[in-house]
């Protein structure tokens, strides 16, 4: 058993008074953020200006390292859905299952375990609300692919708070379900201003939200996380919250860089909310890690000892967008141009010609790989990779998660701290 009696955080910059237990925990997620994700992160943000590298939110709250190999039935390389399971659960599983063990037979969860204590619970996050890391922390089901069920199934796990895209699994008969349990069930961002007490679903998109990079730097993520911490708060025993940047992960499957800095810079602005809450409410944990490293990102490629993140800053929308738009417009260069932020070469220009003739999925290509090579960008696959991941803390408790540890480990920890037995009122 983990002693709890560990008090504060490991960084200086956060006060290390408080109790030695939190009241509440919230476990942050960034979906495939591998370490060089954060790295390239640092950079991006760099004021060039400036003969200083500046510190990000990652470099501030670092305090360990993590290893996410799945159970060995599945090898060494994880899926998002065990490793949700493992930071869930405190248990390894195959490849694909939510909450689950290698027999798939039920785990228990973090957040069944705060509903018993009398905790609040709740999620935000930019995919679908049933996607693999939300799905492994709320509800269990041999295959994360099971979307309908897992959405069916939340209805049972009396979740406070459940933010983030996926209309499209929540069929009229299920969202009567929910109003008739007490949520208040909003499609439109805009209406997250009028939600002033839980329970609240929120399906703001079909499947996934839009990518921050096209969508104006409006940090939804960051509202969803602020509007969370709100609602749950008003649970005088405290509340367990999950915020996941879902599509760090998507973006990285795609060999996106320019994508991928758009949501890296989602999922750092919604930490620097929760970071400002847990330095005031000095009883608060927040736990960040990531569940897997995904499309082997590499800063700096192909021999040359350089990288190149000012031409991403001035990439204005995503390949796929960019690709839409060119297609749409005979002055397809002009377009291109202007949205990828440098004119490219004669050859280069030919060869996304070419592209455009065959379609949006192969000009999405050529542009990307256009941006990699103007920014020397490398990747090496376009799945998982099975290095070990960062973990940052501050908080009560934060210390425990410094040094190397296993993703089950942390759930473990997280668990320990929870408090020991309800709460009467
Ligand atoms: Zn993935």
């Amino acid at each position: 058993m983990i002693s709890p009696d560990v008090t504060g955080a490991s960084n200086t910059n956060v006060p290390s008074v408080g109790p030695s237990r939190p009241k509440n925990i919230i476990i942050m997620i960034g979906d495939g953020m591998g370490p060089a994700y954060t790295t390239a992160y640092r950079y991006y943000k760099d004021n060039p200006e400036t003969e200083e590298i500046e510190q990000t939110v990652f470099d501030r709250l670092l305090v360990g390292m993590s290893s996410t190999y799945p159970a060995s039935v599945s090898g060494y390389v994880t899926d998002s859905a065990a490793s949700a399971t493992a930071l869930a659960t405190g248990f390894k599983s195959y490849n694909g299952a939510i909450s689950v063990d290698i027999e798939k037979r039920p785990l228990p969860t973090l957040m069944e375990k705060a509903k018993s204590l009398g905790l609040a619970t709740g999620i935000a996050v930019t995919s679908q609300v049933n996607h693999a890391t939300p799905a492994a922390f709320l509800v269990h089901n041999e295959s994360r692919n099971n979307y309908i069920d897992i959405a069916q199934a939340y209805i049972d796990t009396d979740a406070d708070v459940i933010l983030g895209g996926g209309q499209q699994y929540f069929p009229a008969s299920l969202l009567t379900q929910f109003t008739e349990k007490g949520y208040q069930h909003i499609t439109e961002f805009t209406q997250l201003d009028s939600i002033t007490t839980p329970k609240v679903l929120g399906l703001f998109a079909d499947v996934q939200l839009p990518w921050a990079i096209n969508d104006n730097r409006s940090h939804k993520l960051s509202k969803m996380t602020q509007k969370a911490i709100d609602l749950l708060s008003q649970n005088q025993q405290g509340f367990v919250l999950l915020v996941e940047g879902s599509l760090i992960d998507w973006a990285g499957h795609s060999n996106d860089i320019a994508t991928a800095m758009g949501e890296m810079d989602e999922f750092a602005a919604a930490i620097e909310v929760v970071e400002q809450f847990v330095r005031q409410s000095k009883d608060t944990l927040v736990v960040i890690t990531a569940d897997h490293n995904t499309g082997g990102l590499s800063v700096g490629a192909n021999d040359k000892y350089e990288w190149k993140p000012e031409v991403l800053s001035r990439v204005k929308a995503s390949p796929d967008e960019i690709a839409n738009q060119a297609i749409a417009n005979e002055q397809w260069q002009t377009v291109v141009t202007e949205l990828i932020g440098f004119t490219p070469s004669d050859t280069e220009l030919t060869a996304l010609d070419n592209a455009r003739l065959q379609g949006n999925e192969a000009l999405t290509i050529a542009l990307r790989k256009i941006i990699d090579v103007h920014s020397n960008t490398g990747w090496t696959s376009g799945g998982h990779t099975a290095v070990d991941v960062q973990v940052f803390s501050a908080g009560p408790g934060a210390r425990l998660f410094g040094g190397h540890q296993d993703n089950t480990d942390i759930a473990n920890k997280v668990f320990s701290l929870l408090p020991e037995s309800a709460v009467k009122q």
